[in-house]
Parts: structure tokens; sequence; C-alpha cells
């Protein structure tokens, strides 16, 4: 087995494990581990593919059926890259419960584990479930702050 399938199981676990409990936070450190070493195998495959056209075309015969299993293997893990940064999109809205820790969806008043609030108390809050229009308002500040924190956090994780 190649670090290329190690790489590609990652992704395809990490996919599967979303589907089956999108609740389910992942290792947003283990997603950029994945992306990171689809990003290097596309590349390889690339150039690898680059190789073969051209010599393909100095020799004037192309083996189709090898053709068509690199472009294949390129869409393979085309889509895994794609699906693996959906996945580190989603983590990104999280946010860490100052009570028990717990990577929540910024969009949550109360946390879904402990039910502690998410945010600290704002007398002045009516309607804390709408996004940030007003960028005056505190708690939407605090929400966002804790977002980019929590996404810093997450890159900084990162091997
Ligand atoms: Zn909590």
């Amino acid at each position: 087995m190649s670090i290329f399938d190690d790489f590609l199981i990652n992704a395809k676990t990490a996919v599967s494990a979303v589907g089956k409990k999108a609740e389910k936070v992942i290792d947003v450190s283990k997603l950029k581990y994945a992306e990171a070493g689809l990003q290097s195998e596309i590349g390889k495959k690339y150039q690898s593919l680059g190789e073969f056209v051209y010599k393909s075309y100095l020799s004037g015969e192309m083996d189709k059926e090898a053709l068509d299993r690199r472009i294949e293997e390129l869409r393979e893990l085309n889509d895994n890259l794609e699906s693996t940064r959906e996945l580190i999109n989603a983590q990104k809205n999280k946010v860490s419960c100052k009570s028990c820790g717990e990577l929540v969806s910024a969009d949550l008043k109360y946390c879904g584990n402990c039910g502690a609030r998410l945010y600290s108390e704002d007398p002045t809050e009516e309607d804390g479930g709408e996004a940030c229009a007003d960028s005056d308002d505190t708690v939407c500040r605090d929400v966002e702050r804790t977002v980019k924190e929590a996404a810093e956090d997450a890159a900084a994780t990162t091997i």
C-alpha cells in the first residue's frame, strides 16, 4: 500500500464518518494532513500524465487504456480533495464550548453537548439566531471572533 492509498483512505473515512453522523466533529488537523497529501499526490499524477502524453506523442502510439486509467485516478483524487476541503470548511464554522470544550456549530446558541450558553449574555440581544447582519451587535462580533479563533487554532495545529 502506498502513501497515496493511506491519504485516500483517510479522506474517504472522514467523508463516510460525516455521512453517518453529521454532528460528529472531525479532527481538522487530520483533514489538513489528508488535503496536503492529496495535493502532493495530484501534482505527481499530473506530472506523470504529462510525461506519459509526451512520450506517447513522440512514439506516435497512445495506450488508450493506460490513459483512461491515469485520468480516472486523477479524477478520484480530485473528488477526494474536494470532499476533504468541504469537510475542512464545515469544521471552520464551529466554535469551542467554553464550558465543556466540545466543538459545536457556530449557528447554535447553546452547546449541543452540555447545554451551556455558547456566547456571553447580552441584555440587548433579542434575536441571536440571526446572522451577523448588524456588525454593531457585540454578540455577533463575539461569534465572529470565536469562529475566527477556532479556524486559526485549526490552522495552527496543522503539521
Ligand atoms: Zn458544552
